[in-house]
C-alpha cells in the first residue's frame, strides 16, 4: 500500500492526504501513518499548495515527491542518434544528451562505448556526479528479453542473443534494466501521458519499423519471451513483400521507412542514379513531392496509410482497447492519420454498436523514449527501496 500511495502522488504531482485516501479507497488513518513513514524516509515532502477556497483560511497542505531523493538515467539506443536523460525521483528530467549513432556503428564494442559516453554526458548535463545516479534504464530496438537481460535480435548488430544488460552494467558500473524501446515509450505514456487515465491502452509506433506496446490493467504486457507485440511482423499478405526479418508479407514490408524508401527510388526517378541520401532525407523529399501533387508519391503514402488502417482495425478487433496512441517520428506525416485513414480503419472493425476506440496522435521526439527508459529504472529503484521496508 505504501508503494501505491507513493506512485499515486508521483503520478499526480501533488495530493493532500484526504485526496490520497479518497482516490485509493484507504482509511485516512492508514494514509497518515504510511505517508509519515514516507516523509520520515525522505521520499515525500510537504508543500503548501494554494487554497481552493481562500475564505477558508489556512492553505491546504499537500504531499509531493522529494525530487532529490534519487536520480536515474534513461538511454535510448537507435540507429540514427542515441539519446539519454537523467530524471529526479519525481521522474522530472534534469539533464539530457544526444550522440550521433555513426561512431562505432555496427559493432557491439562501439555500441557499448556510445552508451557509456552518452550516460556520462547526460550526468554532466544534469550537474551531477556519477555517484548521484542509482540506476540506468536502456531502451533497445528489436527483440529484448527484459527478464533475462538478453538482446535476442537487434536490427543494429549481426550478433544474436547478446547479454547486453550485464555488459552495460559492467560499463556504467550501475544496475541496468533493459527493455524493448516501444515498451518503454508505452511506460512513459502510462506514467506521464494519456495512459494515466485508462487501465488498458495500446501504443502503435511507426519509425524504422512498426512497434506496439500494450497496457492491460495498468501493467505493461510483455509476452512470455520478449517476442510479443511484434505488430510490424504481423502478416498482411500471403507471399507478400520481403521483410527485413527474412519472412514475407509482414506489415513492416509495406509501411516502415525502408519499405517507403524502396518505392521512393522509383517514384522519384532515382533507380539508376543512387543518391547516397539517407532514408530520412529521401522520405522527406518523397513527402514534399506528395504534398506538391506528385501522383506517384501520393500513391505510396496513401497505400501505407491503408495498411495502417488495416493494422489499427486488427488491434481494435483483437484487444478492444478504449484508447490507441499513435506515436513515433513518422506521425509528423499527416497522411498517416488523416480522416480517410481513421474512417477506413473503422470500416474494418466490428461495429455492432461498440463505442469507437479513441485514437490519439503523439508526434513526440526522441526524448520521450529516453524518458521511458528512465522510468523503467526509476520504477525498479522505487520498488527496491520501498519494498525493502515494512509494507
Ligand atoms: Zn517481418
Amino acid at each position: 500500500m505504501k508503494q501505491q500511495i507513493f506512485e499515486r502522488i508521483r503520478s499526480l504531482g501533488q495530493l493532500s492526504r484526504i485526496e490520497v485516501a479518497k482516490d485509493l479507497g484507504v482509511s485516512a488513518g492508514s494514509v497518515t501513518t504510511l505517508t509519515s513513514e514516507l516523509l520520515q524516509d525522505g521520499y515525500l515532502e510537504e508543500t503548501r499548495s494554494a487554497p481552493r477556497d481562500v475564505t477558508r483560511g489556512r492553505p491546504k497542505v499537500a504531499l509531493q515527491v522529494r525530487r532529490s531523493a534519487g536520480y536515474v538515467a534513461g538511454i535510448k539506443i537507435s540507429n540514427e542518434a542515441h539519446t539519454a536523460v537523467v530524471v529526479d525521483f519525481a521522474g522530472r528530467p534534469v539533464g539530457e544528451a544526444r550522440l550521433s549513432a555513426e561512431q562505432g556503428a555496427g559493432t557491439l564494442e562501439g555500441l557499448l562505448d556510445a552508451a557509456q559516453k552518452i550516460f556520462a554526458m547526460a550526468v554532466a548535463d544534469a550537474g551531477l556526479a556519477r555517484g548521484d545516479v542509482s540506476a540506468v534504464g536502456v531502451g533497445l530496438p528489436g527483440m529484448v528479453d527484459h527478464a533475462s537481460g538478453i538482446w535476442l535480435w537487434s536490427p543494429l548488430l549481426n550478433e544474436r542473443r547478446i547479454p547486453i544488460r550485464d555488459l552495460l552494467t559492467e560499463r556504467v558500473g550501475l544496475p541496468v534494466q533493459i527493455d524493448n524501446d516501444v515498451n518503454l515509450l508505452t511506460l512513459a505514456e502510462l506514467w506521464y501521458g494519456a495512459g494515466r487515465s485508462v487501465s488498458d491502452f495500446a501504443v502503435v509506433t511507426i519509425e524504422q519499423g512498426v512497434g506496439m506496446g500494450l497496457v492491460l490493467g495498468h501493467n505493461l504486457y510483455r509476452g512470455a519471451h520478449g517476442f510479443g507485440m511484434e505488430l510490424g511482423h504481423v502478416k498482411v499478405q500471403l507471399d507478400g513483400a520481403l521483410c527485413r526479418c527474412g519472412r514475407r508479407g509482414c506489415l513492416e514490408a509495406y509501411i516502415a521507412d525502408y519499405a517507403l524508401v524502396r518505392e521512393a527510388h522509383v517514384a522519384l526517378g532515382l533507380v539508376n542514379r543512387p543518391t547516397g541520401a539517407s532514408s530520412s532525407v529521401l522520405l522527406e523529399s518523397l513527402y514534399d513531392q506528395a504534398k506538391a501533387g506528385n501522383e506517384a508519391a501520393r500513391t505510396i503514402f496513401r497505400r501505407a496509410a491503408r495498411f495502417l488502417a488495416l493494422t489499427l482495425a486488427n488491434v481494435v478487433n483483437l484487444f478492444d482497447p478504449p484508447l490507441i496512441i499513435l506515436s513515433g517520428e513518422r506521425m509528423r506525416y499527416d497522411y498517416l492519420y488523416e480522416d480517410d485513414t481513421l474512417e477506413e480503419a473503422k470500416t474494418m472493425t466490428l461495429d455492432k454498436g461498440r463505442p469507437d476506440t479513441r485514437i490519439e496522435i503523439h508526434a513526440w521526439g526522441d526524448w520521450v523514449w529516453a524518458r521511458g527508459a528512465a522510468t523503467l529504472a526509476l520504477s525498479a529503484l522505487t520498488d527496491a527501496r520501498l519494498a525493502g521496508e515494512a509494507a
